[in-house]
């Protein structure tokens, strides 16, 4: 099934001001959006040259193909559901050894591997099902990262074929 094309929203922050208050911060964040609709490729991914209307600065949009955006999201959330497990597991193992030979010394290699598989289990868990649920497939390539601190990927979202 080809999703059709996508809409993106992007930001270019023109001002930010700090307010400093006695006890808080107000920070007044003021952006100027624009948009785009692009075509998803039929396969791998697609780079688009976008340019900023307010500042004119040429920005690449990444977009990827349907089935890559499958892909990836199925990676995140098998990532997730397996680290999910394996916090789990090491919960209830912890558990099932106690229940049969007493308490787990907490610095015994058993008890430190238990605590680090539910720690780490949870977070990875926690990221990858957060990446999984925020992945698009669509993002700003700018150097290494997504953002120069000015322009940023605000929202996107699929369109239907005939919307506008
Ligand atoms: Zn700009």
């Amino acid at each position: 099934m080809h999703e059709g094309p996508v809409k993106v929203v992007v930001r270019h922050l023109f001002e930010q001001k700090s307010l400093f208050l006695v006890v808080a911060v107000r920070e007044t964040f003021r952006y100027r959006l624009f948009s785009a609709e692009v075509d998803r490729p039929e396969a791998g991914m697609r780079i688009i040259d976008l340019r900023c209307p307010a500042c004119g600065e040429e920005l690449l949009l990444v977009v990827d193909s349907d089935g890559l955006l499958r892909t990836r999201r199925r990676t995140r959330l098998l990532t997730a559901l397996i680290a999910a497990a394996v916090a789990v597991l090491s919960v209830l193992l912890g558990f099932g050894v106690e229940a049969a030979a007493g308490p787990i010394p907490i610095g015994s290699p058993l008890g430190v591997a238990l605590m680090l598989g539910f720690l780490l289990g949870g977070l990875v868990a926690g990221v990858a099902g957060y990446s999984w649920w925020q992945y698009r497939g669509v993002r700003l390539s700018i150097g290494l990262g997504d953002t120069d601190g000015v322009h940023s990927l605000q929202d996107s979202w699929p369109l239907r074929r005939g919307d506008s």
